[in-house]
């Protein structure tokens, strides 16, 4: 058996990408909101069916830039089950993350213990929709509508998914999308702020680009955070086969559960009311007791065949080793129970079903 990674990124035909690039050799117009820009702009507007959208380098500055052209100030309500970056776009804005604990089944945000951690000090609510499950987006409205709180979701993991019919992308103050190259889709490096509010869009705007106000005007103390016109290129070109991707990642995941559904110690991530899922991750949590083998041991063992399942997201963002020592992880427990037992199974449009066969066999052989 080849070795199978976790993920693998999806791609164009080649000459589906050079015929998209090769106006960028008439125009020499290689990055700075150029035309391959503005039409994924335009482009993703509509599919993500939001209101109005910003594209950037990529996620981590979606995030921390949304949070600096808020000009947030204080503590930051947050989940430390998930990537870094969305932890270190609080901290590196001056803000305090403040760790709210998971939900047992979605393992995002659990909304009903976000109210007890409110302070005077706290500006926003900092969710993420991990795996691509939904936060409780209207439990979570309503308490930032009562305090007066900014909501940012992280919804680098989300792309795509729709609730109620409509793009999730339009909860919250902000939404932020990732391009990343493993994710969904993907634009090789880049990310988007879907917001609502017209002002935020033109701070936000000038942010990504230094904070330039006009030709001798700089009035921010902005980044580089523009996506120039190979990457947008690359995203208009995996926009056209974004939902042929996604329903080959269905037919993956509807064979790990003929696998796995029902097998004592496993638990599987259920699809949620009224949502239109992304498929974009495979997350199976190992009860030892229960299984008879530890996350790790089944880690172990698919590591042996090749297989690079993730143990994703181990460590919490609160124990990082940059943090060591400033949060107590013992507040959010459920969070960390999770985390040193969650797998996420190799996932991507072109895994072949037989490999899902041969991934899910090793796993049951761990079984005892
Ligand atoms: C990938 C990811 C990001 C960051 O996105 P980049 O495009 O890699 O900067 C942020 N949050 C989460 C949850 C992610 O998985």
């Amino acid at each position: 058996m080849n070795n199978i990674l976790v993920t693998r990124s999806s791609m164009p035909d080649f000459e589906e990408y050079t015929n998209e690039i090769k106006d960028i050799w008439q125009s020499h117009w290689l990055t700075n909101m150029g035309v391959k820009h503005q039409e994924l702009q335009k482009e993703l507007i509509d599919y993500l069916d939001v209101e109005k959208l910003d594209l950037m380098v990529n996620g981590h500055f979606a995030i921390e830039l949304s949070m600096q052209a808020m000009n947030l100030h204080g503590e930051v309500i947050t989940t430390p089950f998930t990537f870094a970056s969305t932890t270190h776009a609080i901290v590196r804005n001056g803000c305090e993350p403040v760790f709210c604990d998971i939900d047992p089944v979605s393992y995002c945000i659990d909304a009903s213990k976000i109210e007890d951690l409110i302070t005077d000090r706290t500006v926003a609510i900092a969710p993420v929709h991990v795996y691509g499950h939904m936060c409780d987006v209207e439990e979570i409205q309503r308490i930032a509508n009562k305090y007066g709180l900014k909501v940012i979701y992280d919804a680098a993991h989300a792309f795509g998914v729709k609730y109620k019919g409509h793009g999730l992308g339009s909860y919250g103050d902000v939404s932020c999308y990732s391009f990343h190259a493993t994710k969904v889709f993907n634009s090789i490096e880049g990310g988007c702020v879907c917001y609502h509010d017209e002002d935020f869009g033109k701070t936000l705007y000038q942010l990504k680009n230094f904070g330039i106000h006009g030709p001798e005007v700089v009035d921010g103390v902005g980044a580089n955070a523009k996506m120039n016109e190979f990457c947008a290129a690359m995203g208009l070109c995996n926009l056209r086969h974004v939902d042929g991707e996604i329903a080959k990642r269905k037919a993956v995941v509807e064979r790990y559960r003929e696998h796995l559904e029902g097998v004592d110690g496993l638990q599987l991530s259920p699809i949620q009311k009224d949502m239109q899922p992304n498929y974009a991750y495979f997350p199976v949590v190992f009860d030892e007791k229960v299984f008879g083998s530890s996350r790790n041991e089944v880690f172990d063992a698919l590591a042996k065949i090749g297989v690079g399942a993730r143990k994703y997201f181990y460590p919490l963002t609160s124990s990082f080793d940059c943090f060591h020592g400033k949060y107590d992880v013992m507040k959010t427990p459920i969070a960390v129970r999770i985390s040193k037992r969650v797998l996420t199974l190799p996932l991507y449009a072109d895994l072949a079903l037989e490999d899902v066969d041969r991934i899910c066999k090793v796993i049951l052989e761990c079984k005892k």
